[in-house]
């Protein structure tokens, strides 16, 4: 559904990444593991469209979009850091992907509605940003990504700031919204056992190329090196 053939980016003389080939299916959830720098935001930016890449092509269920700006990608992107606007309420910041893509009031207000109650978030709706907790202020970011009915989620390393009761609690959460929307999702993070428990497959990127790819048990017990071997939790 969603296929990257030989993408590349570099920035300068510095190359980001380089030969990213991947087939992912309608509904696939893969997670990106690799270490500090090797590439993994710099590459969900270029699929998300805020990046451009220097070669390569990104299809989407047959289409060619590696040209096209990103609110026609139909692709909903939750960042690292919060990146919310601080000067407007939870509706407002939810709703604002709607308002660019001038979606009429009583639909933008439904929808706007529809997702709050998705990320459990109603309560919190004319909220601003700095009165939330670190985890609402992520299921903030998720439901602006969501409200576009985007078929490609991408997340990156949306949990990474929450402590580890909220981090579960919404890591379940995002698998279950994940399920029931069927959306194809990569999902970015440091965090091996994350990795194990919420993907499909899971693709090792080191150094900018991906490593290895497959599901968690096959790169458990063949890893193709000493490396991908190191992600995995085998030392010696
Ligand atoms: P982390 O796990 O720390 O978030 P990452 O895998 O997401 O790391 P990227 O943010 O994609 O890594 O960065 C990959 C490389 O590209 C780094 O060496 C970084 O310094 C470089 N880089 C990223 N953005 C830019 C930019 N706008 N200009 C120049 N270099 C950049
Ligand atoms: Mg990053």
């Amino acid at each position: 559904y969603l296929t990257l053939k030989g993408l590349a980016k570099r920035f300068g003389k510095t190359r980001v990444f380089s030969d990213i080939d991947a087939e992912i299916a309608r509904g696939e959830f893969i997670t990106l593991l690799g270490p500090s720098g090797c590439g993994k935001s710099t590459l969900l930016r270029a699929i998300a469209g805020l990046n451009d890449v220097d070669s390569g092509e990104i299809i989407v269920d047959g289409h060619d979009i590696t040209r096209l700006p990103p609110q026609r990608r139909g692709i909903g992107m939750v960042f690292q850091h919060y990146a919310l606007f601080p000067n407007m309420r939870v509706a407002d910041n939810v709703a604002f992907g709607l308002r660019m893509k001038k979606v009429r009031p009583e639909e933008r207000e439904r929808r706007v509605t529809e997702v709050l109650r998705l990320v459990e978030l109603t309560d919190q709706a004319q909220r601003y940003p700095h009165q939330l907790s670190g985890g609402q202020r992520q299921r903030v970011a998720l439901a602006r990504a969501l409200v576009v009915e985007p078929q490609i989620l991408l997340l990156d390393e949306p949990l990474s700031a929450l402590d580890a009761r909220i981090r579960r609690h919404l890591r379940d959460q995002i698998r279950d919204i994940q399920k029931s929307l069927g959306l194809t999702t990569l999902f970015v993070t440091h965090d091996q056992e994350e990795a194990l428990l919420l993907s499909d497959r899971i693709f090792l990127m080191h150094q900018g190329s991906i490593l290895q790819q497959g599901n968690a048990a096959s790169l458990y017990t063949r890893p193709v090196d000493a490396t991908a071997a190191g992600f995995m939790g085998h030392y010696n």
